[in-house]
């Protein structure tokens, strides 16, 4: 018998950086490494990663709590005066596009991708208490699902999985 273990699954990456909240969490490593991802994403893809899209990135990676598109004009709009909401729009939907952003549909709201690669729409758990968004990448939900939906032969275009509620921090 072969000592296989199955136990291969990936559970999200989780925190890189320590704790997501609280002064263990070094959120400037997060940001720096979201951004090298996204340059080194847009240099392998040939996109170009303007100064302004570069910022709509850094805006939305502020936090771990998924921001909507206003939010992220009122801060580009202290170096942007003329930023209107189609700019913003055309910014996110280019970072969506290459995968460096998500949208939380229910929030309608965008979280940066911590686990940038092949394409995923990824698991996403929600904090009701603080905002706090975590995504999971790679559960097997998500082929379990695909498996089932390509049996209806329903061709899905999107697809969202949020589960809302507590995290480790605010759950008592
Ligand atoms: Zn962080
Ligand atoms: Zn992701
Ligand atoms: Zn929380």
């Amino acid at each position: 018998m072969s000592t296989g273990n199955h136990a291969q699954r990936q559970v999200g990456r989780g925190p890189r950086h320590g704790p997501r909240h609280g002064p263990g969490h070094d959120h400037g490593a997060c940001v720096t490494q979201a951004l090298e991802m996204a340059r080194e994403v847009c240099a392998r893809e040939g996109a170009r990663l303007t100064p302004l899209r570069e910022q709509v990135l850094t805006i939305v990676w502020q936090s771990h709590r998924p921001s909507g598109a206003y939010d992220v004009l009122d801060k580009l709009a202290a170096t942007h005066k003329s930023a209107r909401p189609p700019t913003v729009y055309r910014a996110l939907d280019f970072l969506l596009s290459l995968g460096l952003i998500h949208k939380i549909e229910s929030l309608n709201a965008y979280l940066g991708c911590a686990q940038v690669g092949p394409a995923h729409d990824g698991v996403f758990l929600i904090c009701r208490a603080c905002g706090d968004a975590q995504e999971l990448a790679g559960l097997p939900v998500e082929t379990t699902l695909s498996k089932v939906v390509t049996d209806t032969g329903f061709k899905p275009e999107h697809r969202t999985i949020e589960l809302t509620g507590l995290c480790a921090q605010c759950a008592p």
